[in-house]
């Protein structure tokens, strides 16, 4: 018996919420570049955004134990406590002014899956319908896709190659006010640093301005900043890290920090991440977590306390290879001056403006699917990060890949 007989097979139709959600970019290339290679082809692939080192032995030790010691059930929806306490002395020492008056604890954490879960609970929690999301570009390209899902506008703020694509405080301002205007509340400003896809970072100077815009403006009391600080332990020391609430503490009650071990630790698969996060917002973030997933994989958590546990130097030989890789990188790419190479302070990307190498009426997608076809690197393209006419590349990848890839990238360009 057939039992889909009866059944129109048109007759789906997505909820609205769906209606102009895209699919990741990153992911369908990366499946597009796996079909190549199956057929034969030698693609280079600089897509990726996960560090190509492996997991820390004691983060792995630890999951076998967990394992063994059978601490495979439920945990509290927010995490384990000992990581909760864990989390919060790390944000801590990066937020010393903070510290010394209030200090986060166990209770203000979220254990989440992965940074992209932490952010996701913080825009259900916050953003009601019509409300806007601020968000800098070029952005992470999820952001404006998690803001549609939560009924949010995206309201998008230029930055500039030449300003170190930092958002300038005259441009917040004038999106403040251009929403005070029409009537609608600005509800979350965005902020990602170190960035991707840019690799741009914020100085303490740079996010007290912006600290300062908030503070006076009339959105003082409605607008939170979600301050997606991932890439946090990938720096190349031109620009010393800083945690927003570093600079604007008296913000505390109003940002909702991000972080997780995919990027620090090399864990993306592990799938940990967290939020730091006022007790306003506290028990509406735990239900969200409780009432959708429960809290996340027990081994992960005892894994991540382990990682956790590691001192920095630790992956002191894994910055190292990254600033190699960057200089490479730009060194390679440079040689071209059809080329304009945004030089990284920080995660593992080079966005290059690739508008001096496209034929004429060829956007950066054509470009780079043409720069796939014809020279078999893969590319992101700029658009889905709000960074049209350039591309990004990856650098979580080993020298002579990078070598093979930078070198056909050129060669493509310069023909
Ligand atoms: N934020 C930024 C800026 C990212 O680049 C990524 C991952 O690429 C994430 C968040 C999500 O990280 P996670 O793997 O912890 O969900």
């Amino acid at each position: 018996m057939n039992f889909q007989s009866g059944l129109s097979k048109s007759a789906f139709v997505p909820a609205r919420r769906m209606e102009g959600v895209s699919e990741s970019a990153t992911l369908r290339l990366n499946a597009l570049v796996q079909k190549m290679r199956a057929e034969g082809e030698d693609v280079v692939n600089l897509t990726t955004g996960e560090p190509d080192f492996d997991v820390p032995e004691a983060a792995k030790e630890a999951a076998i134990d967990a394992i063994k010691k059978n601490r495979s059930k439920y945990t509290p929806a927010a995490g384990i406590p000992e990581l909760r306490a864990k989390i919060a002395a790390r944000i801590n020492a990066q937020q010393p002014s903070l510290q010394a008056v209030h200090p986060w604890t166990a209770a203000d954490i979220v254990v989440t899956n992965g940074a992209k879960q932490a952010i996701f609970q913080s825009l259900l929690a916050l953003v009601d319908e019509g409300d806007q999301v601020l968000i800098p570009a070029p952005y992470w390209l999820s952001y404006p896709e998690m803001a549609k899902l939560a009924s949010g506008k995206s309201m998008i703020l230029p930055t500039l190659f030449e300003e170190g694509y930092i958002l300038q405080a005259a441009e917040l301002e004038k999106a403040l006010q251009n929403c005070a205007s029409s009537g609608t509340r600005a509800r979350i400003l965005f902020l990602n640093s170190p960035s991707n896809p840019t690799g741009g970072m914020y100085s303490r100077n740079d996010f007290r301005r912006l600290g300062d815009i908030i503070l006076k403006s009339p959105f003082a009391q409605d607008l939170w900043v979600i301050s997606d600080e991932i890439y946090d332990r990938i720096v190349y020391g031109d620009v010393a890290f800083c945690s927003f609430l570093e600079a604007c503490p008296e913000l505390r009650d109003r940002v909702i920090t991000v972080n997780g071990l995919s990027k620090s630790a090399a864990m993306t698969g592990w799938r940990v991440g967290w939020s730091v996060a006022p007790p306003s917002i506290q028990s509406s973030l735990v239900t969200l977590q409780g009432q959708s997933t429960s809290g996340i994989n027990s081994v992960a958590q005892w894994a991540s306390l382990a990682a956790l546990d590691l001192p920095e130097e630790t992956f002191a030989d894994q910055i190292r290879q990254y600033r190699e890789r960057r200089d490479l990188v730009l060194a390679i790419l440079g040689q071209s001056g059809k080329l304009r190479v945004f030089s990284p302070l920080g995660a593992f990307y080079a966005w290059v403006d690739v508008r001096g190498a496209c034929r004429t009426g060829e956007d950066s997608g054509q470009f780079s699917e043409r720069l796939l076809s014809d020279g078999k690197v893969a590319v992101v393209p700029g658009d889905p990060f709000g960074g049209s006419g350039c591309i990004r590349i990856s650098f979580a990848a080993n020298l002579e890949t990078l070598r093979k890839g930078c070198e056909r990238f050129v060669r493509l360009v310069e023909a």
